[in-house]
């Protein structure tokens, strides 16, 4: 098992799985979630329509992963979780936790060996990038140790300044 840091675009990651940092709504947005959309074409978004016309109707809660194709993307699934919002008064790390334990067990249960990250929260959703780096790289080197399929790991950050970041702080 390993865990990689590099710099680059996740959406060129060539991995079983890639990690989208989605919104409740499955229905798209900016940042890694506009990439993935964008780049992967309209199979991935059709996967979440039928999501949220099925079990996901109220859409996905914060912490939780789901499973799609990855449609032109070079990885076999895109694993969709939400992050929280980060609030200066309200101290939401578990849930940050749960979106990187829970992807890792969804493309466990798919039999998924490489997964890549992005640095989930940390854009629109506003997390400093040091205390993301922190719980990002603590769950899943905790998860890795655990039965899982699931072999590599590599963060993809955009920009060297997140980069140093997570390198870092890498255990
Ligand atoms: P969130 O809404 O969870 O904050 P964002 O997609 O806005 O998610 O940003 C998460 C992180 O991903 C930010 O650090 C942002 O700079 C970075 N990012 C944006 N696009 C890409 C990409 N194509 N590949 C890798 N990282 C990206």
């Amino acid at each position: 098992m390993a865990i990689e840091i590099v710099e680059g675009d996740i959406t060129a990651q060539q991995v079983d799985v890639i990690v989208n940092a989605a919104n409740s709504s499955l229905l798209g947005g900016g940042g890694v979630d506009g990439a993935i959309h964008r780049r992967g074409g309209p199979e991935i978004l059709a996967e979440c329509r039928k999501l949220r016309a099925g079990h996901y109707s109220r859409g996905l809660r914060v912490g939780q992963a789901v499973a799609t194709t990855a449609g032109r993307l070079p990885a076999r699934w895109v694993v969709h979780t939400v992050g929280p919002v980060w609030s200066a008064t309200e101290d939401r790390s578990s849930l940050l936790a749960d979106c990187h334990r829970n992807s890792l067990r969804v493309a466990a249960s798919l039999g998924a060996s490489t997964v890549a990250f992005p640095a989930i929260s940390t854009g629109i959703y506003r997390w400093p990038l040091e205390s993301a780096a922190e719980i990002a790289l603590s769950t899943v080197t905790e998860e890795l140790a655990s039965d899982t399929s699931v072999t590599l790991v590599r963060f993809v950050l955009f920009g060297q300044a997140a980069y140093d970041i997570f390198r870092s702080r890498l255990p």
